[in-house]
């Protein structure tokens, strides 16, 4: 495997060069080496799936030591902001989707960041032009910034079904820190394409540009900062970062980020203050829930799109018979019900607390018949389509009204899932926004800030109608997170989501239908090609979707591809009878993740 070769070769150049300054080191002989990793895993007694091998083994420590599928997917997240800091980590935000095995029912956290209670809608506009920033400028500032949501999650899902305390769910990060991790092929290209970024931030560069550089595949990187900053709160609880000394780090940070004084690039403060972080609330709401095919899909409400989006494509297919015999028929299917339920997301949904989101309705079926209508199984409808009238009130086939904008993709994030011994079980995306945030890092404390602000829409989207994803006081921006748990009966089948932006809904959208319809088992389900239709012109296409006799039937039906390399990285668990567990990450994507299960038994 090419991967695995060049992992293998810088290596070996690491072990020849010369040692590294600070906290970086050749990976000696005998010294710690990366637990391998292996995308399918089968056994009892729970299951891990994150897409690094150290924060799956963090996740089973917890789960050896008798510890639940929350106390789990808490280690294993937090080591994820050592080993994956550009996706993950304490200074951004997500949605915790959990299922008590007790109770037989499915809650839901909001650790979504939140913008500053000063932000107006215009706070993504340059003062002087009143245009949009341009994205980088916007993202590489304070302004990005919203109050992080992450460590709250964390103590709040404990607080409601952990065993463990936060200090013992930290203490594998806290040593995977102290200690070191060996850097992959991924982590050092994730570094190279922000290093000119970090390069600008003195206490980013520290950290993630030792000797200047990228580190080296292969060498050992430590963070002690963040070691220390993970035992502070070990040892003070969350109040040290929302109401303590971090809490006043990270707002003197945002309001006059800390450039490089040779820096020449223009950044802009923020007004994240004290008092968001004080008044910063992690908060329970309902999840969403459709019924496909007879099984119950759980997803994540407001202010994701992922569960509202997931869930009114997951209806709009009910109306169609979808079998692998016709695999393009069914794509097509697929790709045209994701173009439909993007418009309706970007015209409807946005934070709840703050505008009408008609979530009943946007579930409905009655509504997504009404979509299915738009459908020709012979031909692809021009995008963009237009969205939809969620009114209660559905025609079986309405009237098409004027086309809504294209939908913006990218970004980067992480997923994982664990479950445990009792059954209960975790799906939780957590993320910093673009991979490397903000760019910024708290001076001495070891982790990069969000810039999760830029998923507000900078300007109104939606024509003449309001826009559901402006900026606002106190707002949570839409995000398309869909941590996703699958229900049949009432008992676990299936847990999964993904990283990707925009492109979460349709990779998760696609991992049920390849699993559900198309006959895939769930590994299958998780490596196929991957396309994406989010209401665009375009469609992306993995290059291995490309090319085919499905390819050509899909294009005959008026579909326009765009190659795009990569799409998504899958975290999931099926359950199978007799209380086993298949845990199942990418087998290639994003260098591969990693599976793990608690005693593995034979598949
Ligand atoms: N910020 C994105 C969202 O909430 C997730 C990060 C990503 O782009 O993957 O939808």
């Amino acid at each position: 495997m090419g991967a695995v070769a060049v992992t293998a070769t810088v290596l070996a150049a690491g072990l020849l060069g010369p040692a590294h300054a600070g906290d970086a080191d050749p990976q000696g002989r005998g010294g710690p080496k990366e637990p391998p990793k292996t995308p399918v895993a089968v056994g009892i007694g729970g299951a891990v799936s994150t897409v690094d091998a150290d924060a799956t083994a963090a996740g089973l420590r917890m789960l050896r030591r008798g510890g639940t599928a929350v106390d789990a997917a808490v280690a294993a997240a937090a080591a994820l902001g050592v080993t994956e800091p550009f996706s993950a980590g304490i200074g951004g935000g997500g949605f915790f989707v959990y299922y008590d095995a007790a109770s037989g029912t499915v809650s839901t956290l909001d650790g979504r960041e939140t913008a500053p209670a000063t932000a107006g809608a215009d706070l993504l506009l340059d003062p002087e032009a009143g245009e949009p920033l341009p994205f980088q400028e916007a993202r590489v500032s304070g302004l990005s910034i919203g109050t992080p949501g992450t460590l709250q999650t964390w103590d709040d899902a404990l607080d409601r079904w952990g065993r463990f305390s936060l200090r013992t769910t930290l203490q594998p990060a806290i040593r995977l820190a102290r200690s070191g991790f060996v850097v992959d092929e991924t982590f050092h290209s994730q570094v190279e394409d922000n290093a000119d970024i970090f390069a600008d931030f003195p206490a980013s560069a520290e950290l993630f540009l030792p000797d200047g550089a990228p580190p080296e595949v292969g060498t050992k990187l430590r963070n002690r900062d963040l070691a220390d900053t993970y035992k502070l709160i070990a040892k003070h609880g969350t109040d040290v970062f929302y109401s303590g000394e971090i809490a006043e780090e990270i707002a003197a940070t945002v309001q006059a980020p800390p450039v490089a004084d040779d820096a020449e690039r223009v950044v802009r403060s923020g007004e994240l203050s004290v008092d968001d972080l004080a008044g910063y609330r992690v908060i329970e709401r309902e999840p969403t829930l459709v019924e496909y095919d007879g099984l119950e899909v759980y997803g994540m409400g407001p202010p994701s799109s992922g569960g509202s989006t997931v869930g009114e494509a997951l209806n709009i297919l009910e109306n169609f018979e979808l079998d692998s015999g016709d695999e393009a028929s069914a794509l097509h299917v697929y790709l045209e019900a994701s173009a439909l339920a993007f418009a309706d997301r970007n015209r409807y949904v946005g934070d709840p607390d703050v505008i009408d989101v008609p979530l009943a309705e946007l579930l409905s079926q009655g509504f997504a018949d009404e979509r299915a209508c738009e459908i020709d199984p012979d031909q692809a409808a021009p995008k963009p389509v237009a969205p939809g009238s969620p009114d209660g009130d559905y025609a079986p086939c309405g009237e098409s009204a004027d086309a809504a904008g294209a939908v913006p993709g990218g970004g980067s994030t992480t997923h994982l899932t664990t479950a445990d011994r009792w059954g209960n079980v975790v799906s939780y995306t957590l993320t910093i926004e673009q991979t490397g945030g903000s760019g910024i890092t708290v001076p001495g404390r070891g982790f990069l800030l969000n810039n999760e602000l830029t998923d507000f829409n900078a300007v109104p989207t939606q024509g003449d109608a309001p826009d559901p994803n402006l900026p606002g006081p106190g707002k949570r921006p839409r995000s398309s997170m869909s941590p996703t748990i699958v229900l049949d009966e009432g008992e676990p089948f299936l847990a999964l989501g993904s990283p990707g932006g925009a492109t979460i809904i349709t990779t998760v959208l696609q991992t049920l239908l390849n699993r559900i319809d198309l006959g895939m088992d769930l590994p299958d389900a998780v490596a196929a090609p991957r396309l994406s239709q989010r209401n665009g012109a375009v469609t992306n296409a993995e290059p291995a979707a490309l090319g085919t006799p499905v390819a050509a039937e899909l294009e005959e039906l008026g579909h326009v591809f765009s190659e795009t390399a990569e799409i998504g990285a899958v975290t999931g668990i099926e359950f199978l009878p007799r209380g086993r567990m298949m845990a199942v990450a990418e087998p290639e994507r994003r260098g591969g993740g990693s599976a793990g299960v608690l005693v593995p038994v034979r598949r």
